[in-house]
């Protein structure tokens, strides 16, 4: 028996309509004790909308309800959606009246932690419905439709098919040694093992890129006092964020500003020019320029085609020539532009975007969760160790290692989450999903 939760799922503020949710044994019933339907004689059909009067404490807002009834329903619950007028007011009072019949306010992600506990969706596809709601980007976008979709869960439970298989067969040659099975051929097992762990690290390789697209992709604008770093910001950003000036050394702190190229979110920090013996201020900015330069994904060096760009660049390099509306472009440089005209910006925009992720990125598949890639690098490197000491090990121990793999895997679909995991996983989601 499942208690009755209620929440509004729709953001807070107002809007056209808002929905408050009910989930659990018995809602229905609860929910017939606040709503007077328009149609007579209501049989509250599954997954059909019924106008009527919904009652909130103190007053009647007309709207509709929904029933989806038990299995099929978003929780796996029985479920009963209020639509009403999206006002905060017609919200709270409608959840209080709920409340009053003895629904308790749901948990955050509560909804969607019971979905998964009721095997309505895997430990990842809940990961991604957080994902897609709080997607910055498209590229998050299509990443969270991924895993809500269940692609990344479906790989992973592939591999853990594999692992089986071979479980199986070491299995078969622990309890039937006398039995010769031909099956148990080390050096198949061997290749299997490394096979599976290959798979295994291929998708857990996506993280490189997904972690991009999950945090942004850091664009340092580096060069000397004057190059033309802010002008550059502003221009990329099309509008003023940071501070242009004639004086030297006047942006001290790092000004930042977002932009999405190709669907994916890019970070832009305009940084202090990096130069020696400014007063003390402008020295801490130049150790902050320093930072942030070294731990950009692509750093963009103004030049005037003579310079050098600093060492501490880590990432991926693009000598950008500045002020090309006033000088011919020379010397070593990768792209010319003029901050002041918009030449070349468009191209600057596409070498960043091709230096950092590659070509077709929303085409390609990245996993986007460090959780999930924590579990396959672990499940990766322990099949490493099996596929290499193969040939050594006891069947036992053998089957121990793998199992260890297969248990790691099933930490991204949630088969062998701990609760700590589950509930960190939740914790992330809004009152009401
Ligand atoms: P920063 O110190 O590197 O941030 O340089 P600023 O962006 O503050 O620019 C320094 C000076 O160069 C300002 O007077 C800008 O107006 C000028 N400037 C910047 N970019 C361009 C450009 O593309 N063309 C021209 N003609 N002037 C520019």
């Amino acid at each position: 028996m499942n208690d009755v939760i209620a929440a509004v799922s729709t953001a807070n503020g107002t809007g056209g309509v808002a929905v408050i949710r009910l989930s659990g044994d018995g809602c229905l019933d609860m929910a017939k004790e606040m709503f007077s339907p328009s149609e007579k004689n209501c049989a509250y059909e599954p997954n059909r909308m019924y106008p009527g009067f919904i009652s909130g404490e103190g007053f009647k807002d007309y709207g509709f309800a929904v029933y989806f009834k038990s299995p099929r329903s978003y929780t796996g619950e029985d479920v009963v959606e209020f639509h009403c007028h999206g006002g905060v007011q017609i919200c709270r009072g409608i959840l209080l009246k709920a409340l009053s019949l003895g629904a308790r306010a749901a948990e955050k992600g509560e909804f969607t932690k019971r979905a998964f506990l009721n095997g309505k969706l895997s430990l990842a596809a809940a990961e991604g419905v957080v994902d897609m709601i709080n997607a910055e980007s498209l590229a998050l976008l299509r990443a969270g439709g991924m895993l809500y979709t269940g692609e990344l869960t479906e790989k992973v439970r592939g591999i853990q098919s594999e692992l089986t298989d071979v479980l199986a067969a070491i299995a078969a040659e622990i309890d039937y040694p006398e039995e010769d099975i031909d099956g148990l051929d080390m050096e198949k097992i061997r290749e299997k093992i490394s096979s599976v762990r290959n798979e295994t690290q291929t998708l857990a390789a996506g993280y490189s890129r997904g972690k991009k697209i999950k945090n942004g992709v850091l664009v340092a604008i580096c060069g000397k006092p004057n190059a033309g770093k802010s002008s550059l910001l502003n221009a990329l950003l099309g509008y003023e964020k940071a501070i242009v000036s004639d004086e030297a050394g006047t942006t001290r702190d790092p000004v930042e500003g977002e932009l999405q190229i190709d669907g994916v979110k890019y970070v832009f920090i305009d940084t202090a020019g990096l130069r020696e013996g400014g007063g003390k201020v402008e020295s801490i900015g130049i150790e902050r320029a320093k930072n942030v330069v070294s731990s950009a994904d692509v750093a963009l060096f103004i030049t005037d085609g003579n310079d050098e760009p600093p060492e501490c660049i880590n990432g991926e390099l693009i000598r950008v020539f500045g002020k090309c509306d006033e000088a011919e472009p020379h010397g070593n440089y990768d792209i010319a532009v003029s901050s002041e005209t918009g030449e070349g910006l468009g191209e600057l925009l596409k070498r960043i975007s091709s230096v950092a992720m590659g070509e077709g990125v929303l085409e390609k598949s990245f996993i986007v969760e460090e959780r999930h890639y924590d579990a396959l690098k672990r499940a990766a490197d322990i099949l490493g160790e099996c596929a290499g000491n193969a040939a050594h090990l006891t069947c036992d121990l053998l089957a121990v290692d793998l199992r260890d793999a297969w248990s790691a895997l099933g930490e991204i679909t949630g088969e062998t989450a701990s609760e700590e995991i589950i509930n960190a996983v939740f914790e992330k989601f809004c009152v009401g999903k």
